[in-house]
């Protein structure tokens, strides 16, 4: 069996461990004569799976008790209007920074819904940084405050969080959920789609402090109403029970691997390894400013469209696929979360390296 390496944005690689138990697994659930695909949201055997994906989540991200965790459907796209329809109820204002297309399409949505700020932006060179932030810009009396922490198109990310005193902030952690440790208490919500990082499509992970559910406007679908969810504990409707399972899943790998110190420890030797590399190279280099360079993301092009493209067809013969960039930006980027081993980058600057004696 010839296992590539995958280094698709999303849905990308989950650890071989992972999928090996699900397969051992898939015909007889611990005895339960059934597959998680078959089994009841409302059965005990399922329930123990779902809340032991939780108390996981719970214990490897340090969530406090005064917030809750919700698993959800949707993808990260449809909190884009759910965040305002459960918190734009004060002021009915929100700040947003606009640091790549995720951040964008959050606040386009957003403007539905109530008077919202872009209080900065990358645009002017395509994202390829995290703008500073000017404190007068912001909304005394915003609702919210809202940031794509790790943007998966440009490949930058905050090192630094914006201080926001009161107002709640509000982050879109989809491709960095559990890549390292993070200071829940700084956030009033983080969510995100579990299929970068967490699991395969189909779930969303919203971690939300408590005090700021319940004030959801009239108009809220029922679907979209976070206290609802909050109160059926993710089991107001069919939950997402396979994806859930695979969480779960990965939430052990991780456990079993030191947790979130020791993941950052491999991403930060996975990422220096590429950039160290991009850094030297004559040919290849990075497109985003060293000081913003996300650790899962990392986008990269070389002067020619044409040896971008000859580089991108012939690593995937090399078994190094899924290399391009994102439709709107070109060139290549790699995407190196948790489940890409050190071997993985290691195959890919090799690679690289081949490719730019053989091409110059
Ligand atoms: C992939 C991605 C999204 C969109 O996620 P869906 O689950 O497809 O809606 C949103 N935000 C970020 C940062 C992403 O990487």
């Amino acid at each position: 069996m010839a296992r590539v390496y995958n280094f698709s944005a999303g849905p990308s690689m989950l650890p071989d461990e992972v999928l090996k138990k699900a397969a051992a697994e898939m015909l007889d659930y611990q005895g339960s004569g059934q597959s998680v695909m078959e089994m009841s949201h409302r059965s005990k055997v399922y329930d123990d799976i779902i809340k032991g994906a939780e108390a996981l989540l719970r214990e490897l991200m340090n969530i406090p008790d005064n917030y809750k965790v919700l698993f959800l459907q949707g993808g990260a796209s449809t909190q884009f209007a759910a965040i305002p329809l459960n918190f734009m109820n004060g002021s009915g204002k929100a700040d947003y920074v606009i640091t790549g297309q995720w951040a964008k399409k959050a606040y386009q949505e957003a403007q539905k819904y109530g008077e919202v700020k872009a209080v900065a932006s990358s645009a002017d060179k395509t994202f390829s940084y995290i703008p500073k932030l000017d404190k007068s810009e912001f909304t005394p009396d915003a609702d919210y405050f809202y940031i794509c922490m790790n943007n998966t198109i440009y490949g930058t990310v905050y090192h630094e969080l914006p201080d926001t005193g009161d107002v709640p902030l509000i982050a879109d952690i989809s491709s960095c959920f559990l890549s390292e440790p993070v200071d829940v208490t700084k956030f009033g919500m983080l969510y995100g789609g579990a299929q970068k990082n967490v699991a395969p499509a189909g779930l969303t992970i919203c971690i939300i402090r408590e005090d700021l559910l319940g004030k959801a406007r009239d108009i809220t679908p029922t679907m979209l109403n976070y206290q609802i969810h909050a109160d059926a504990q993710s089991l107001y409707n069919t939950p997402p029970c396979y994806t859930i399972y695979i969480c779960k899943l990965v939430l052990e790998w991780l456990k079993e691997n030191g947790g979130l110190e020791a993941m950052r420890e491999k991403n930060v030797k996975k990422a220096k390894l590429l950039y160290d590399f991009l850094d030297n190279s004559k040919m290849f280099r990075g497109t985003v400013v060293p000081e913003d360079r996300s650790l899962m993301n990392v986008p990269f092009v070389t002067d020619s469209d044409e040896l971008n493209a000859k580089f991108v067809k012939e690593a995937t013969e090399a078994g190094l696929v899924n290399l391009k960039g994102h439709r709107t930006v070109g060139g290549m980027r790699a995407s190196i979360y948790n489940a890409m081993p050190y071997e993985g980058v290691e195959k890919l600057v090799k690679f690289m390296a081949d490719f730019e004696k053989a091409n110059s």
